[in-house]
């Protein structure tokens, strides 16, 4: 049975061999090996990956989608446990043309019998425990091939068929029964318990299993007598050899001594020392692993020295706590954990290599495996300190009725009750910027999950690496950079999008520290105020958003008629300042929400006076990074712009006052107030949306238009003033934009004006 695959496919020379779902794990290992044996393979699959891409370059025919015609001239056909018949015309059409298929397992056993195999077997840590075996037998010189379930970035690749050696590790796969196909020479059970229970009846039919193998398993089979469950099938057997923590045990692992992610152990054989091991991967399991690799490379011969070696320098799977980044600020670490036992024991390492909270972002795996595990699930978070959990990966089923992330988020708050915080995020794709803004320094993050949730962890630590460069660009001790900071709380129509990265400098120096930084790097900028002139999108603002604030941005001096105010002094500052210094001119401003650097920029203005009508000069950090003075004779003035600082940074301006009484000042100041008072909304808002055109003030158009009060979502146009959108409490910027789209559609047909917006739409509208 085991040989009819390889047989077939000799005998179908030279036409190739076609795998159905070619980008898994799984098969892309079977594809190489079958390319490293020098047959034709092809393969097709739903979408391109890495693997596919580079097997391409090895030699694979590939085909994306799948399709009848891909199958069309092969002599054989391997296929995934994820394909199903009725659900895919590739492997439909090859049992139509009467094609030969084989079960990917069918496939690997017939390769293992080519040589003499090691199985590595059991619930949890095949991948690292298959990787450590077949790194120290090449270190040990015995070129063995090898088959395991990830990129190992030490091994080169997932599978390679080394045509020098007789040995074959290969990972087993327990989740189909398919482990009955094969009769190694030696077997490696790591742990034994209930999983997979779509495809097992109960723990009995799943030992009957792992029996099996172990009963076909012809020289030994290294079994972890520290798990109940793998004791249990292998203990009475013959041919086995038990390995664990106690003296006991024919080989046992003890004196364990933790450094970081390194842990130092003593390996007894039937309690004589044979040395000591360093591994430099964490977690106890990890060190059941090694010792499982120790007793399989001794009783092959291997000296105990060479395996001290090749041990110590071994770097782990991809995706078995990996760790992305580890600063003093944040550690980012993802693991393929998806089955509870597994998420528990990775929790504990991530416990023990802490530096403050554990925060696991898990996506649950499989619907079946949510609703059958799910009290499990529930007892297994007991180490985090919060869980933002995510929609199931479905892995190719069809979803269940009831069964979700909130099956999860349930499960935990009924066993944790409110000790943990447990979120439902189910969008993997926003679930970070929850995330980043929940976040304190010294946490750890960990992602959980054998689907795509690795790709948070991936762009977290990207931005919290981005982040990191700033705040040392930046360097002013003690200002640190936000990650994804909501706008909502910096503008004060109080919506819009994230900032990806948010920093307030307080110095002219680090202010230009940065912009220097973000131009170098090519990461987009955007400097801002008050906030009281902008729309930002819902998708938010990418790159650094820097917001000028206290220090030089808000220093103030008086000197005669002249006054001399950093970016960040609110308008209303400026005008107290300059009635308390006797100098008539500011009164405008004292209702106006923003600052000088908005309001230079928006040329802004009140009472027939515009903000350049008093700037004597303003200094900008130009283009090049270079500190300039520019006077109003050298800027081109517009209505609400000033052009030139949509390039340049503004860091302070010098203004004109004119001496006047007190009285006139008050009474001035009073004027303004009472105009705003009446005729401004109090709600939040941008101020005036749209220009006047020179026709008609904008707020009256809107008003003959009969367009007050009309909403779309919380946003309305408002009832006191025409030009204003008020946010009535929760309103987004959709929302906002569509009201803004209505109004104009409405000005240009009903009076041919075509209005153009005052406030500035900034960011983007799907989220970063
Ligand atoms: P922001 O809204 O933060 O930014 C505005 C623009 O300036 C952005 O493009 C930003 O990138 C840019 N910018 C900010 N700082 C700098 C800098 N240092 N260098 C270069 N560019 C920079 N406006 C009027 O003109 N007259 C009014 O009477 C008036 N009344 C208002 C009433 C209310 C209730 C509200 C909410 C707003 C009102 N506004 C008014 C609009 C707004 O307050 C002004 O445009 C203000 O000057 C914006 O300043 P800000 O600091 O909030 O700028």
């Amino acid at each position: 049975m085991t040989q009819d695959f390889l047989q077939t496919a000799e005998a179908a020379r030279p036409r190739r061999v076609h795998l159905i779902g070619v980008a898994g794990s799984g098969m892309s290992g079977i594809a190489s090996l079958l390319l490293d044996l020098g047959f034709t393979v092809s393969g097709s699959d739903r979408s391109t990956t890495i693997e596919t891409e580079r097997l391409q370059a090895a030699g694979l025919e590939f085909f994306c989608p799948h399709t009848a015609e891909s199958i069309a001239d092969a002599g054989v056909i391997v296929y995934s446990s994820a394909v199903k018949p009725g659900r895919n015309v590739a492997f439909d059409a090859a049992l139509a043309a009467g094609i030969p298929v084989f079960r990917r397992a069918e496939a690997l056993a017939a390769l293992l019998s080519r040589k003499q195999g090691i199985v590595v077997a059991g619930m949890h840590g095949k991948t690292t425990t298959s990787a450590m075996a077949a790194h120290v037998l090449r270190q040990a010189g015995l070129h063995p091939s090898h088959y395991v379930g990830a990129e190992i970035p030490l091994l080169g690749c997932n599978a390679h068929w080394d045509h020098d050696g007789t040995h074959f590790v290969a990972e087993g796969d327990e989740s189909d029964g398919t482990l009955v196909l094969y009769h190694p020479q030696h077997t490696i059970l790591l742990n034994v318990e209930e999983e997979h229970l779509d495809h097992y009846r109960d723990i009995h039919e799943i030992n009957a299993v792992y029996g099996q193998l172990l009963d076909q398993t012809a020289a030994a089979t290294f079994y972890c007598a520290a798990d109940p469950g793998a004791q249990a099938v292998a203990a009475a057997r013959p041919r086995t050899i038990g390995y664990g923590w106690e003296t006991s045990d024919d080989y046992a692992a003890r004196d364990l001594e933790t450094t970081g992610q390194s842990t130092a152990f003593t390996v007894l054989h039937h309690a004589t020392p044979l040395g000591r091991l360093t591994l430099n991967i964490p977690g106890r399991h990890n060190v059941l692993n090694a010792l499982a690799v120790a007793a399989l490379a001794t009783e092959l011969g291997v000296p105990f020295e060479r395996i001290a070696a090749a041990l110590a320098s071994f770097r782990g799977a991809r995706r078995r706590f990996e760790v992305k980044r580890r600063t003093p600020a944040a550690t980012v670490v993802d693991d393929y954990g998806h089955h509870p036992t597994e998420i528990a024991a990775t929790l504990q390492t991530a416990r023990q290599f802490a530096q403050g909270r554990v925060i696991c972002v898990f996506q649950p795996h499989r619907y079946s495996r949510t609703h059958l595990l799910r009290r499990e699930f529930g007892q297994a978070f007991s180490q985090a300190d919060a869980v933002f959990v995510l929609d199931i990966y479905p892995a190719g089923e069809l979803p269940l009725p009831g069964i979700s992330g909130e099956t999860i988020v349930d499960a935990i708050q009924a066993h944790e009750g409110p000790r943990l915080k447990v979120f439902s995020t189910p969008d993997r794709a926003t679930v970070h910027l929850a995330l980043g803004n929940f976040l304190k320094p010294g946490d750890l993050i960990l992602t959980l999950g054998a689907g795509n949730v690795h790709e948070v962890g991936t762009r977290l630590a990207a931005d919290l690496q981005t982040a990191e460069e700033l705040e040392k660009a930046l360097a002013e001790p003690g200002t640190t950079v936000s990650l994804y900071e909501p706008m909502g709380r910096h503008t004060t129509l109080k919506l819009g999008g994230p900032a990806q990265f948010w920093l307030q400098p307080s110095t002219f120096d680090g202010l230009a520290r940065v912009i220097h930084h973000c131009r170098e790097h090519g990461l987009p900028f955007r400097v801002i105020g008050r906030g009281s002139n902008l729309l930002v999108r819902d998708g938010g603002l990418k790159g650094a958003v820097i917001h000028p604030d206290g220090g030089d941005f808000d220093a103030i001096e008086v000197c005669g008629d002249t006054i001399r105010a950093g970016v960040a002094v609110k308008f209303k500052r400026l005008a107290a300042a300059a009635r308390t210094a006797g100098l008539a001119g500011f009164e405008w401003m004292e209702g106006i929400p923003g600052s000088v650097g908005g309001g230079l920029r928006m040329n802004a203005g009140a009472m027939g006076t515009e903000t350049f009508d008093q700037l004597l000069s303003v200094t900008l950090l130009d283009g090049q990074g270079r500190w300039v003075q520019r006077t109003p004779a050298e800027l081109e003035r517009r209505y609400r712009s000033l052009p030139e600082l949509a390039d340049h940074i503004a860091a302070s301006a010098v203004f004109q006052g004119r001496p006047a009484p007190l009285e006139e000042i008050d009474a001035t100041m009073a004027a303004s107030l009472e105009k705003r008072r009446r005729s401004q909304p109090i709600a939040a808002s941008a101020g005036c949306i749209f220009k006047n055109p020179p026709s008609i003030p904008a707020g009256r158009l809107l008003d003959d238009l009969g367009l007050k009060n009309l909403r779309v979502g919380a946003a309305r146009v408002s009832e006191v003033h025409g030009n204003f959108i008020v946010n009535d409490g929760g309103a987004t910027a959709s929302d906002v934009l569509e009201l803004i789209r209505l109004i104009r559609a409405c000005a240009q047909t009903e009076r041919g004006l075509a209005l153009e917006t005052e406030v500035q739409i900034v960011g983007e509208d799907l989220l970063f």
